[in-house]
């Protein structure tokens, strides 16, 4: 069985996205984390005093102090998308100027497709 390939898109095409989306300002961006289906805007990492330039890659719970991911219980876990497991094939990559493939969180309106 051939695992799920992930969306690409230029890093370009993702800013337009999300800003169509959510709207220029990326603290109102949402994204949604692969392993436990937490759900945060840049605003709560802002709020946990993380770095909002996190907020595609980790989840929130990295910051408020939770663990590893549990089962059914959304409300924040220690996963980060460039961890060993990376997105788990739930989320996307992201292509920089500079060729680099980033893998990233999915937006949170995408989380079903
Ligand atoms: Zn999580």
């Amino acid at each position: 069985m051939e695992a799920q390939k992930m969306k690409e898109s230029s890093l370009e095409d993702w800013r337009k996205e999300g800003a169509e989306k959510f709207g220029e300002d990326p603290r109102n961006w949402k994204f949604i984390c692969p392993a436990c289906g937490h759900i945060a805007s840049g605003q709560d990492f802002l709020d946990a005093g993380a770095d909002i330039n996190d907020s595609y890659q980790e989840c929130i719970g990295r910051h408020t102090g939770k663990s590893a991911p549990r089962k059914g219980d959304s409300s924040g876990c220690n996963w980060a998308a460039y961890g060993l497991f990376g997105t788990l094939s739930k989320g996307r990559i992201v292509i920089t100027e500079d060729g680099k493939r980033v893998e990233v969180f999915r937006f949170a309106e995408e989380a079903a497709s």
